[in-house]
């Protein structure tokens, strides 16, 4: 008999946090390797946020809280999409979880069932497709196109949905690519969903992280029926600079809230009471940081984006959002480096990490070979320094 489940047996780790491990053990190793692998802000948590975490340490707010997240936290959370996105939702409609990732684990193990169908575009963020599957939902995956901004077209759309259609996961911004739907694209998406009644999960987890005026809209927003179909996944890691806080938050029908919630009270029980103190400052309290940490990134995008769009045989598309860029490389497919071939984004992502010493995630783990993911949630020296080595790479190859 087999040690461990068929369930286990299915899963690898996120390839994204092996590639960090992996860059952190060269650089322990007195390698000096660049990364651009990091999902997380590089910025530290803005200080009246860790002051309200220290407060709740020293007035002894270290007790279990109720499961689905204390009342400051969901009144919090309600304000902001009340004041972001005009949205209205009761405490019984928000559950507060151990991360972004664990509110849509719980929401996956809340609503699919074996068989359900759930479309997920490509490229898409690496954990959304065994998220679905270890819940026995089926991952129906539609490629988009660079020309499309790496959006799904309502024809796209179209082709796949079938009675089994359960829900269309929406990442706007996006990880890996940046982009971001803009209202009339939604309009377009919101019409199908309501007409083949499919629900749609709406990840806005880098709402705020937008570039050049940028309007962020909410699915959910567009109309009362839109808002009864969709639920929204967000979290304070990316806005804040405080992933290692782990919360993250569903809003969403008292009945899907309700089944997370019964989830969590037999698994993790409620986030971290300090992590949940040191939200309510993050969401209600001065955001000024917040606008100092996006333009540092803008002006990191408009470099990497310039010099990647500089060198031979590379496109990278101009992200509207999000830290990271996904530069195309594919014409450098079936040259050779030392005698040994490229042949994808995989043996590409080797090569920049041995002859370059540079990170890069391939874009295969995002479901799109031709393109590697790079994060710029890194200081502006490293850019500059990782992308000459890349530039200098590239040309090794024949
Ligand atoms: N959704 C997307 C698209 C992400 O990129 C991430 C993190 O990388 C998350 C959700 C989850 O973030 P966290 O679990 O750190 O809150």
């Amino acid at each position: 008999m087999s040690v461990l489940s068929d369930r286990a047996k299915s899963l690898r780790p996120s390839p994204t946090l092996a590639i960090n491990a992996k860059a952190k053990s060269m650089q322990a190793q007195g390698i000096n390797v660049i990364s651009f692998g990091a999902g997380e802000p590089d910025f530290d948590t803005p200080d009246n946020i860790k002051t309200a975490a220290k407060k709740a340490i020293d007035d002894g707010f270290t007790k279990y809280t109720p499961v689905g997240g204390i009342d400051d936290l969901k009144d919090a959370i309600i304000k902001k999409f009340q004041r972001d996105s005009g949205l209205s939702y009761k405490r019984s409609e928000i559950i507060v979880s151990c991360g972004g990732k664990h509110s849509f684990y719980n929401l996956a193990q809340a609503i699919f069932d074996r068989g359900d169908e759930v479309i997920i575009p490509a490229p898409y963020w690496v954990s959304y497709p065994p998220m679905v599957s270890l819940a026995g939902g089926s991952p129906v995956i539609v490629e988009t196109t660079e020309k499309n901004e790496f959006k799904i077209t309502p024809e796209d759309l179209k082709k796949v949905l079938t009675p089994k259609t359960k829900a269309l996961i929406i990442n706007s911004p996006s990880n890996p690519t940046g982009s971001a739907y803009a209202k009339k694209e939604l309009e377009r998406i919101a019409e199908i969903a309501i007409s083949k009644n499919f629900l749609i999960i709406s990840d806005e987890i880098y709402e705020k992280i937008v570039y050049d005026g940028f309007q962020f809209i909410s699915i959910a927003s567009l109309s009362q029926e839109m808002k009864k179909k969709t639920i929204i996944v967000h979290g304070v890691a990316k806005t804040y600079a405080m992933t290692g806080w782990r919360i993250g938050y569903t809003a969403g029908s008292e009945e899907v809230i309700s089944a997370m919630n019964n989830i969590q009270s037999q698994s993790t029980s409620n986030p971290t009471s300090i992590a949940q103190k040191a939200s309510v400052e993050a969401l209600a309290g001065p955001q000024g940081e917040v606008g100092k940490m996006v333009s540092a990134f803008a002006q990191r995008r408009n470099y990497i984006v310039d010099r990647l769009n500089k060198m031979p045989g590379v496109s990278c598309y101009k992200p509207a959002g999000a830290f990271y860029v996904f530069p195309n490389f594919s014409s450098y497919y079936g040259k050779s480096y030392q005698g040994k071939k490229i042949e994808n984004s995989t043996h590409l992502a080797d090569f920049f990490l041995v002859a370059a010493r540079v990170a890069v995630v391939p874009g295969v783990e995002f479901g799109a070979d031709p393109f590697e993911r790079l994060s710029y949630a890194t200081s502006m020296e490293d850019i500059q320094e990782g992308l000459n080595r890349i530039e200098e790479a590239l040309k090794k190859l024949n």
